[in-house]
């Protein structure tokens, strides 16, 4: 097949307004591995955006040499809704204004929705009981509200991406070195992705909590435990991660050729691609619960003292937090400490900051028992 371009139409909000996806397929509908990519779920992310950009011809240029084995769907924007929120003058992304919260949390557990499409149960030949779980995500996604614009289009993102085997969702942080994230149990594919994309820092988490679109796609596999008869045999038969290509700001040419170049180099790896890879030897990934994120108690203007990429020591001075109502400056300032030895891997862009803001990130070796299972995403 060659490339094809769609566009969705998404429930129109209000008299005279639509907002559209833009769906770019390449290979063969059907076959296997089915790769699905998203940029910007959060609307003001936009290193995805070029990334994707990029990406789109040379995945053109392999689909007219036949060399796409499975089947690959690529949003370039995922979020028109997101795209579309301005408020003077600036894009604030990440939330919904109309209260349906923030773009990347409370996807729907689809795993009790999907067992009743199951009565009879898994069978343990895992081809099969694969096959027909995806199925029956597909009947659970179709079955979902589309009362709302919101409902509508997430709606619309599932069912091109739930029976994926790849779900490669493109974000970016504020000020940060390229990472991703994914599930523990899916660490070799992370290190292969890392190393083809060059992306130093991999977090796995066991329960990340939150509802990530990643974890929605991904985590359905492993919460049919308990829901189906011999649940327990299915595979974990979607990667799905969340991809964090640098900050903000790091929107450019090259960033965005290596960057797909490195999506290229990872399909040719899981053989969506043919193609040649040399062995891909990934970073030792870091576990979720061993990032610190260092929150200000205070908030005022903050004075980094680190840089980010930079390796720090537990207890180093990572910023301070000067009170500006304060009557001398020499005494206005808090100090904000790493708690472990790591990777300072990413910080907020803002430099006047609020009470209780998480401001940084090292990535370490040790458990940090602060850290919450289930709550490790911030919102
Ligand atoms: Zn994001």
């Amino acid at each position: 097949m060659s490339h094809t371009v769609e566009k969705i139409a998404l429930k129109s909000p209000a008299p005279g307004t639509e907002r559209f996806l833009t769906i770019h397929r390449f290979g063969t509908i059907g076959a296997r591995p089915k790769v699905y990519l998203q940029a910007a779920l959060h609307a003001d992310e936009w290193p995805g955006l070029m990334a994707l950009n990029h990406l789109i011809p040379m995945l053109d240029h392999a689909d007219k040499a036949g060399r796409i084995v499975g089947e690959i769907i690529l949003l370039p924007y995922a979020n028109p809704i997101g795209l579309d929120q301005r408020l003077g003058g600036a894009m604030p992304g990440r939330y919904s204004f109309d209260g349906a919260g923030n773009f990347n949390r409370n996807w729907p557990d689809l795993s009790a929705a999907a067992a009743a499409h199951i009565p009879q149960g898994f069978t343990g030949n895992t081809g099969q009981d694969t096959a027909t779980l995806r199925a029956a995500l597909l009947q659970a996604v179709a079955d979902l509200s589309t009362r709302t614009e919101i409902d509508h289009w997430r709606a619309q993102l599932l069912g091109l991406s739930i029976d994926a085997d790849y779900v490669i969702d493109v974000h970016c942080d504020q000020e940060s070195q390229a990472h991703l994230y994914c599930h523990i149990s899916h660490a070799d594919i992370a290190k292969r992705m890392a190393a083809a994309g060059d992306i130093p820092v991999v977090l796995l988490e066991e329960e990340a909590g939150g509802f990530s679109f990643d974890d929605c796609n991904a985590g359905v596999w492993r919460r049919m435990t308990g829901l189906v008869d011999q649940a327990e045999s299915l595979p974990m038969a979607c990667y799905g991660c969340t991809l964090e290509l640098r900050g903000k700001d790091d929107v450019n040419d090259v960033f965005g050729q290596k960057d797909a170049a490195g999506l290229m180099q990872f399909m040719i790896a899981e053989r969506v691609i043919q193609g040649d890879t040399s062995n891909l030897e990934g970073p030792e990934p870091y576990r979720l619960d061993e990032v610190d994120v260092i929150y200000a108690e205070t908030g005022g203007l903050i004075a980094y003292k680190a840089e980010i990429g930079e390796y720090v020591q537990e207890g180093q001075l990572i910023a301070e937090v000067i009170d500006i109502t304060a009557s001398d400056p020499l005494t206005a300032r808090t100090q904000l400490v790493s708690r472990t030895a790591g990777l300072f891997f990413a910080r907020i862009d803002l430099r006047l900051i609020s009470a209780g803001e998480g401001v940084a990130k090292v990535a370490g070796r040790k458990l940090l028992e602060h850290r919450k299972k289930g709550a490790l995403l911030e919102a």
